[in-house]
């Protein structure tokens, strides 16, 4: 691998004097160890990191340490010397050299060569300026100036294949110092020793070309058998103590241990990337999940809203636990009992249909369902609900579980309910108004017969007594007739609200007095009942409707008189802070118990007999709560009975 100018003349000549070149070395007299005994080594000055001057001076490198470990094992006396190589060449030739400390292995040179062990491989490399036409192989070469130390060992791998000008330089960094200035120029040289001389001396903008050439061993060589088999032999020495391995890797970089490195720094960056892809992975899966976990709650969130603001909660019933749990919406627990405890919180009607269901769910029932249903809130209120669920499932598609929504109707429940009972007041009234309609025209009808019947007789009859029979008779068909008339159009008008009020402020006694003289002369005809008015000390004034009050007061008392044959009749009042009680007391014939429920409703009468068309307590129960008062009374069949009234207004406490 090295060699000058120099040495390619010699092998020029010694190529020509092959045969007597072996026998020149070993006659030659001027062997260094046989002259003197001091084993004189040489090498190339400038061939780092096999062999170098450095700062000081002194021979350094691998081969210079290597040469070191084996000398010390022969224990012989030696010396290293380091020159440029042509000079180092010449030296050999001279006698002056035993052993060449690096010289590579070729075919040619092992005929004039001694070669020792292979202590190093030089592996050839092309380099060019940046910017050059790359070399990717052998052929890129082809017309190419080589810059290169030895040309020999360089032509001799190249010249067969590939046709290259050759230039040669005497060491190795005058190839680089050289290479910009030639044209399309490679250097071509060990690819450590570029390196490491370009890291010595800092060429800069070079190109690696990773040409394929193969390695060359490089050996010591010499011309005395005996010392290179020495050296051999120490070689061997240094070797099995892992000396040698020490030294290539201290400054040869072990190429097992390169490659290992190279492995493992493969795997490592393999192992990196997937570990990057795998964060990667992770990070877009956790940001997915965040995503979607955020939907979710969202999703759930408003689902909680909704159940909220529509009054709607979740229930579970556990077949298991036999547990019924009740939650809001926001899934906290409202209420958990046993089937027990749930069905003493539904109505009594509720309870045996609730019993009966139940018994389909323990049996695993999996059709969904509905139903409406009562049930008693903590407060004890009624609450209606509409219950819907459906099965859950285990793994071995086992009913376990039953859940659903429940829904609080009880608002729409309570209008279904008003709007029934409107519908049957309505039924009610128009059954009412029917009937009302059926009395009036027979109740009118009775006495228009009366008087139309007895006018016409009137007519055909010469006695003087029988008129005044039919006459009377007209006249008090006549005053029913106008009293039925007026009642009715009184409780029409109540009924309608178009009753005209007029309030005043009037003495209660002073009314009561001229009620009393007005009922006078109905009590005429029977002596045996005596009329009494009751007046309480105080002759208060108060604030109401005068003629409604006299009205009131005036029905009880009629109705007082007609039922009253003995005894007698009390009109009278009492005071309260906020109103005023009026009542009529009679001991007359009394009302059954059967019969009371119906006094006072229209044209109910108890007795066909009297007359009378019945709406009388109805327009007073009508005028009473107008003034939003109390209407009752208390009887006994046989004794008498009392009708009274509370009505509220202004008393005003007024002296005479
Ligand atoms: P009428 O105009 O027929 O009296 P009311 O509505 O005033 O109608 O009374 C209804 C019925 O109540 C009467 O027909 C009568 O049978 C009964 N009644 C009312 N007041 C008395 C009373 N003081 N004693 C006995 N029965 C009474």
């Amino acid at each position: 691998m090295k060699s000058s100018q120099s040495i390619i003349k010699l092998l020029l000549i010694l190529s020509i004097i092959y045969s007597p070149f072996n026998l020149a070395l070993a006659l030659s007299p001027m062997s260094a160890q046989s002259s003197k005994d001091t084993l004189v080594f040489k090498g190339d000055a400038d061939f780092p990191p096999y062999e170098f001057l450095n700062e000081k001076g002194e021979p350094n490198g691998f081969t210079i340490e290597l040469i070191h470990a084996i000398m010390q094992e022969l224990n012989m006396p030696y010396k290293i010397e380091l020159d440029v190589w042509h000079k180092v060449y010449q030296d050999y030739l001279d006698g002056k050299v035993d052993v060449i400390t690096s010289l590579a292995y070729t075919k040619k040179r092992s005929k004039m060569f001694i070669y020792g062990p292979i202590h190093s491989y030089t592996q050839p490399n092309a380099i060019i300026s940046k910017n050059n036409t790359p070399v990717r192989k052998k052929k890129d070469l082809i017309g190419r100036t080589i810059i290169a130390q030895n040309s020999d060992l360089y032509h001799e791998i190249l010249a067969n294949e590939v046709n290259v000008k050759l230039t040669d330089v005497e060491q190795v960094s005058d190839a680089f110092r050289l290479l910009p200035t030639i044209k399309n120029g490679v250097v071509l040289c060990d690819d450590k020793l570029a390196r490491s001389i370009i890291y010595r001396y800092g060429f800069k903008d070079l190109v690696f070309s990773d040409i394929d050439i193969p390695k060359i061993a490089t050996c010591f060589a010499g011309r005395d058998e005996e010392i290179i088999d020495r050296i051999s032999h120490g070689f061997a020495t240094v070797k099995s103590k892992g000396i040698y391995n020490q030294l290539t890797n201290k400054w040869l970089e072990n190429d097992d241990v390169q490659k290992k490195l190279s492995i493992f720094y493969a795997i490592a960056a393999l192992l990196a990337l997937l570990a990057f892809s795998l964060y990667l992975f992770v990070i877009l899966l956790r940001r997915r999940v965040k995503e979607n976990t955020q939907e979710i709650v969202n999703y759930v969130h408003q689902i909680e809203e909704i159940l909220r603001f529509s009054e709607i909660d979740l229930w579970q019933y556990d077949l298991k636990t036999n547990q019924i749990t009740i939650y809001n919406g926001s899934h906290e627990v409202k209420a958990k009992m046993d089937t027990g405890a749930y069905l003493t919180k539904l109505l009594p009607e509720d309870r045996e249909k609730m019993l009966k269901r139940l018994e389909l769910l323990k049996q695993g029932t999996n059709t969904p369902f509905k139903f409406e249903q009562s049930y008693l809130s903590e407060s004890g209120k009624v609450k209606y609900l509409i219950v819907n669920g459906s099965p859950n499932y285990n793994k071995e598609l086992k009913t376990v579980k039953y859940a659903g929504m429940i829904r609080d109707i009880t608002d729409l429940k309570e209008i279904q309910f008003t709007l029934n009972r409107e519908k049957e007041k309505a039924q009610q009234s128009d059954k009412l108004k029917s009937a009302f309609l059926a009395n009036m025209s027979h109740e009118i009808r009775t006495p228009l017969n009366a008087i139309v019947g007895f006018s016409d007789l009137l007519q055909y009859t010469d006695s003087a007594e029988e008129r005044e029979q039919y006459i009377k008779i007209i006249n008090s068909n006549n005053e029913l007739l106008l009293r039925l008339i007026n009642d009715i159009l009184d409780l029409s008008k109540i009924e309608a609200g178009a009753m005209e009020l007029h309030f005043q402020e009037f003495k209660v006694n002073t009314l009561f007095d001229n009620l009393a003289l007005s009922l006078l002369p109905r009590l005429e005809e029977n002596r045996a009942v005596q009329l009494l008015v009751n007046h309480p000390k105080e002759n208060y004034c108060i604030y109401l409707d005068y003629n409604r009050l006299v009205q009131l007061v005036t029905n009880f008392a009629i109705n007082a008189i007609k039922n009253t044959h003995k005894g007698t009749i009390e009109i009278g009042y009492t005071y309260h802070t906020n109103g005023i009680r009026v009542y009529v007391e009679d001991t007359g014939i009394g009302i059954p118990q059967s019969e009371q429920h119906r006094i006072f409703r229209r044209f109910e009468k108890v007795n066909d007999f009297v007359q009378g068309s019945g709406l009388g307590l109805s327009i007073c129960k009508a005028i009473v709560e107008t003034f939003k008062g109390e209407i009752g009374f208390t009887s006994e069949e046989g004794k008498g009975s009392t009708f009274w009234a509370w009505i509220p207004c202004k008393v005003i406490e007024k002296e005479d």
